[in-house]
């Protein structure tokens, strides 16, 4: 590896672990009660944006996404509520991405799924955890 990919390398990794910090702090401060109501829900949600950093192929698109989202958000779109799960995984956003894990995982019930186990394989959106997620598959 040259320095100079060395040096891209830090960079990426201290980004990844930069919005890790971050969005830990932001969502963590309570600025939305009841989002998150399973120990671990923040971490997995946060885990998520890392995962999306890590297997973007292009990063600077990634960034601009999530800075986007974050416009949306400011403007009262809400840039967490995702679809039904036939909808591709390229095709959702990326805080609706986080929504999608991090509920997964919480079991938090949704108008698709009101009734709803953490962690459940037989969950309608597990497969982006099974297709997705575990397959590091951005597609
Ligand atoms: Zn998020």
């Amino acid at each position: 590896m040259t320095k100079q990919c060395e040096q891209q390398a830090w960079t990426w990794r201290r980004l990844r672990l930069a919005t890790l910090l971050l969005g830990f702090l932001c969502h963590a401060t309570g600025l939305y009660p009841n989002t998150y109501p399973t120990p671990g829900q923040v971490l997995i949600h946060e885990l998520t944006h890392v995962w999306q950093i890590a297997y973007s192929s292009f990063i600077p698109g990634t960034v601009c996404n999530g800075i986007v989202n974050q416009t949306n958000r400011i403007v009262g779109e809400n840039v967490y509520q995702y679809g039904t799960p036939e909808i591709p995984w390229s095709e959702i956003n990326l805080e609706a991405q986080g929504a999608i894990v991090d509920q997964w995982f919480g079991g938090t019930a949704t108008a698709v799924v009101p009734h709803r186990t953490p962690m459940d394989v037989n969950d309608p959106y597990f497969h982006y955890i099974r297709d997705n997620i575990r397959a590091r598959n951005t597609g």
